[in-house]
């Protein structure tokens, strides 16, 4: 079933000189494609979209502040159970609870700054897509 997921490399990501460590992982995986792929800063309406389902929670401030405190890379990821696949490859929201192997669990220590972003069903996926590519048919 191929399947198309929306990732994002968090601004920690970059910052760290991690792109090209997390691309290659998922360039890798057997099958797995990248569709598109962009360097950007999100504004504030971009993210309200994406994160809406958490505002109002105590975390969602910060996180606002942290997606906007530098560029992330947007990427379209195409391939055979791509959305549960990415989601295992970042491992658990908590990085600390993430397995060694996984990039929130090699890469990561705190809960906010876990380095990426994937979507984490078909409908957030459909949902995300539209917001960051608008154009992608
Ligand atoms: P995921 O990215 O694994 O889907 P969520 O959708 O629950 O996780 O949360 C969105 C993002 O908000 C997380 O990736 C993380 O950056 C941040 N976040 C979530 N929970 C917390 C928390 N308790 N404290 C700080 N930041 C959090
Ligand atoms: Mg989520």
């Amino acid at each position: 079933m191929s399947q198309r997921s929306l990732v994002l490399l968090k601004p920690d990501a970059v910052r760290r000189g991690l792109i090209g460590e997390i691309i290659g992982r998922i360039e890798r995986k057997a099958g797995w494609t990248i569709a598109a792929l962009e360097l950007r800063e999100l504004d504030q309406d971009t993210l309200e979209q994406h994160y809406g389902e958490h505002k109002g929670k105590p975390f969602y401030e910060p996180l606002m502040g942290f997606m906007q405190s530098g560029p992330v890379v947007a990427m379209v990821v195409e391939g055979e159970r791509v959305i549960e696949g990415l989601r295992t490859l970042a491992g658990p929201t908590d990085p600390i609870a993430a397995a060694p192997g996984s990039i929130r669990g090699d890469y990561g220590t705190i809960v906010r700054e876990n380095l990426i972003h994937a979507s984490d069903s078909e409908e957030s996926a459909a949902r995300e897509l539209k917001i960051f590519f608008p154009g992608l048919v």
